[in-house]
């Protein structure tokens, strides 16, 4: 077992029995979804350029379907332990189960590092795996999408080779798929922009707006881009960004599209010079005198070491995992707002609803329409875990804790029904 692995998994069941206790849910919620229901090995012959068979090994996790299909995307990395896996499946049933999506939670993973191979083993692993799968997932059984190291692409040949097994075309059965074969152009930044709806909503109630608030973004990929894209758009004063070489701070304000045309260009903000700007680690951005800090980039960068140095009244959660366990406690004390990962970075699964439902009627809706929808279902979200959390008593239950008792509500109710418990 993988000492990451477990970690991740004993923190997710800890947050459970507390979420179980405050809600005063039977144990038996914990006996059934502290393991997954059901847990698919794969092991994919692949012909290498140079003529070998190569095999690989892979998952499928499926945890808790009680509320629908399993849903969550599958991570090709070469440290994928399956303890690891089974931790994301069920962190998905909790985030799908939160946003009020009909899903359980399921994960795939691949021990590969998908920049070692060439595009055609690539290619030729990704159709293996969708076969490997195929009696085990469809668009109401098991809907996989990308995560860590997969792409639309990778989407594309795993449903060209679902629809060849099923001997039709059966787009609902994958999701964040290129926009040509039955994708949605709002998938590109939707996890940034529900990370930016998340913090303007917290900002009303904390200072009645986000309008002129300061941030520091950790991480500039497609969360982090996104998420100060919108931010900006919202009103709000991106001061601080990074990435995995450190990066830029202009207490002014930064002016985004010129950062990433530096990105874009050099490979890293770094590179990013203007008046009034100066350079910062990844330690420093975290510790910045800001309104609001975005960790958008790795697990455990908020720890007991710098939570006492954390300045921003608003956390929030882009990346998975950033704030550890003791450090959310010190951040309470101090007043300060994390809106967790299941919450603020939902906006990509919420999206992925969306194109399996698009899918599923053959019917598309032009952007405008389909991110108003996006930002229905993350206001619905958010109102309810405040109210939660006003009624849990925001003294002693973290907003984390609300969300997974809310969560915790439904998948609850579904079993009770279903007459599981
Ligand atoms: P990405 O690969 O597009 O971007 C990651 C960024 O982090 C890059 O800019 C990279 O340079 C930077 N980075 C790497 N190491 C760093 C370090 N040590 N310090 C600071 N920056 C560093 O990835 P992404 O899709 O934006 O995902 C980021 C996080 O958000 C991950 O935790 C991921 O699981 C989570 N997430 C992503 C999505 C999504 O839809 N993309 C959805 C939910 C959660």
């Amino acid at each position: 077992m993988s000492l990451k692995g477990a970690t991740f998994l004993e923190s997710v069941l800890q947050t459970l029995k507390r979420a179980i206790e405050l809600g005063g849910y039977p144990q038996e919620v914990y006996e059934i979804l502290s393991r997954p229901q059901r847990i698919i090995t794969v092991n994919i012959p692949v012909k290498m350029d140079n003529g070998k068979i190569q095999v690989f090994t892979g998952y499928r996790v499926q945890h808790n379907n009680a509320l629908g299909p399993y849903k969550g995307g599958i991570r090709f990395h070469p440290e994928v332990t399956l303890d690891e896996d089974i931790a994301l499946a069920t962190v998905m049933t909790f985030k799908n189960a939160l946003n009020g999506l009909p899903y359980g939670g399921g994960k795939g993973a691949i021990a590969v590092d998908p920049k070692k191979i060439s595009k055609r083993e690539l290619e030729e692993l990704s159709r293996g795996y969708a076969r490997a799968l195929a009696p085990f997932i469809g668009p109401e059984t098991d809907i996989p999408a990308p995560d860590v190291g997969t792409d639309p692409q990778i989407m594309a040949w795993m449903v060209d080779e679902y629809s060849k097994i099923a001997g039709r075309n059966v787009p609902g059965v994958f999701t964040a798929k290129p926009v040509i074969l039955w994708g949605n152009p709002v998938r590109e930044y939707s996890t940034g922009f529900g990370v930016a709806v998340w913090a303007r909503e917290a900002a009303k109630k904390l200072w009645g707006g986000i309008e002129g608030k300061t941030v520091a973004v950790q991480g500039f990929g497609n969360v982090g881009y996104w998420g100060a894209y919108w931010l900006i758009k919202m009103g709000a004063k991106v001061v601080a960004v990074t990435d995995s070489k450190g990066g830029v701070y202009n207490p002014n304000g930064l002016d985004l599209t010129a950062v990433k045309a530096v990105k874009d260009k050099t490979g890293s903000v770094i590179n990013y010079d203007a008046p009034g700007t100066r350079k910062v680690t990844n330690e420093e951005v975290l510790e910045l005198p800001v309104d609001v800090l975005v960790p958008a980039a790795l697990e455990n960068v908020i720890h007991k070491g710098n939570a006492n140095n954390i300045k921003a009244k608003l956390v929030v959660e882009g990346a998975n995992g950033p704030t550890t366990a003791d450090a959310e406690q010190v951040l309470h004390r101090k007043g300060i707002w994390v809106l967790p990962d299941l919450a603020a970075n939902a906006g990509g699964v919420v999206m992925s609803y969306l194109e399996w439902v698009e899918n599923l009627q053959w019917y598309f809706w032009d952007e405008e329409e389909t991110r108003n929808r996006l930002e229905r279902i993350l206001l619905d979200t958010f109102n309810r875990v405040m109210i939660r959390w006003s009624k849990l008593g925001t003294d002693n239950v973290t907003i984390r804790e609300a969300a997974y008792v809310e969560a915790v509500d439904r998948i609850y109710n579904a079993m009770k029904v279903r007459g599981w418990i």
